[in-house]
């Protein structure tokens, strides 16, 4: 049993923290969130809501039901009981249809701000570039923001999570003064007290921290995965990351007076990086690296972004923030990179790849001369992991 205590906010520094004792079966750890002091009256103690949806996949996967102290939104616990855990626990082998014991009271409706995350990769631009002066003035982002809920902890180890946080903190409010729009940094110890895989739960830890400001969102856009609305999928959902369902979880989360949107999932990864192409913000601003807090050029997420600019006709619009000489004089390298991708079947990158068997770019025959040799290394590679027995694979890794 996972028991929810009442929260409470303690202000100290000109910064206020939201506090919550959780009880793991009698064993008590305190969660906190923390914002700047002028955003503590936007933070919730009214409803559990936050806390449920923070412990709710990490419950499921214990197999520990859940008693909440302070009332649910009455939408919210009916979503969350009637259709989301039936319809998760139903098709994952590791999640249970547990049972949770609350009250309910109706939605607080006091949000009035707009709001999405600012991580500054592709999908955080494309959610900035298509809610700011949009055709739909009632939608418009009034706020960024920038929470410490798990993404820091699962990269940077090599350069220094906190190094990294600092960084991109910096680098995240030259963001927001730049488009003129009010920033919200915001601190968690999420991660130390609720310890999952960041890829499978991300969207719980999020829209954690959209509801412990319950009363200060109205609409809140979460940036997809970059996998459009047909990888929509339920088999298997604890084996997969989040994304994958939030067009369901979103949907469950969304109540009354807030809306969560899965936002830009109509478009592919490639999509979203021809459509920001053109934004000054994200040419000056991009980050999208693993490895640090500017951009390496050489990890895959900073290869799959440069290759796919270059294939866009857009790389040197991204010379503030990539090596663009550096990829220029390693052209191939990231090109035999994509075709490797190809036959991995790398579902986000092969749009890309699909888009280079369409252009006229003269890497394509130098490739050719390679790919019969990448081809080989591959196959065998997955020949070898279909009969080679666990020990001797995971000697071959030492
Ligand atoms: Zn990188």
């Amino acid at each position: 049993m996972i028991r929810i205590g009442k929260p409470y906010i303690e202000t100290k520094n000109k910064k206020a923290k939201c506090k919550c004792d959780l009880f793991f079966n009698n064993n008590k750890k305190t969660l906190w969130f923390e914002v700047d002091e002028k955003y503590s009256k936007y933070l919730c103690i009214e409803r559990g809501d936050a806390y449920l949806i923070g412990i709710l996949h990490y419950a499921m996967e214990k197999n520990e039901d859940i008693l909440v102290d302070i009332p649910i939104t009455e939408d919210l616990l009916y979503n969350i009981r009637n259709i989301l855990v039936p319809s998760l626990s139903k098709y994952a082998k590791s999640l249970n249809n547990i049972k949770i014991t609350a009250k309910t009271a109706k939605p607080l409706m006091l949000g009035s701000s707009i709001g999405t995350g600012c991580s500054c990769g592709v999908d955080s631009f494309s959610a900035i570039y298509n809610h700011i002066n949009s055709e739909y003035p009632g939608l418009d982002l009034t706020h960024l923001c920038i929470n410490n809920v798990g993404a820091f902890n699962e990269s940077y180890s090599k350069y220094g999570v906190e190094k990294v946080k600092k960084e991109r903190y910096e680098k995240t409010d030259e963001v927001a003064q730049y488009l003129n729009l009010d920033l919200i940094k915001t601190d968690s110890n999420y991660q130390e007290v609720i310890k999952e895989n960041h890829y499978r739960t991300h969207t719980y830890s999020s829209v954690f921290a959209i509801y412990i400001l319950q009363k200060l969102w109205k609409v809140y856009y979460y940036a997809s995965s970059g996998y459009d609305y047909s990888h929509f999928n339920l088999i298997d959902n604890d084996k997969h990351a989040s994304g994958y369902y939030e067009l369901l979880s979103l949907q469950c989360f969304s109540i009354p007076g807030l809306k969560i949107y899965s936002e830009g999932g109509e478009k592919t990864r490639l999509d979203k990086t021809s459509e920001i192409a053109e934004f000054n913000a994200a040419q000056k601003y991009l980050h999208v690296c693993l490895n640090k807090s500017t951009n390496c050029n050489i990890c895959s997420k900073c290869k799959r972004t440069l290759v796919t600019l270059d294939l866009l006709n857009k790389l040197d619009n991204f010379k503030e923030v990539f090596d663009i000489e550096y990829y220029k004089k390693n052209r191939l390298m990231y090109y035999k990179w994509l075709y490797k991708q190809h036959l991995k079947n790398d579902s986000m990158i092969e749009p890309v790849y699909q888009l280079l068997k369409l252009s006229k770019n003269e890497i394509k025959r130098e490739l050719l001369l390679y790919k019969p040799f990448i081809f080989t290394k591959v196959k065998s590679y997955d020949l070898m992991k279909k009969v080679l027995p666990n020990s001797i694979k995971t000697k071959i890794k030492k």
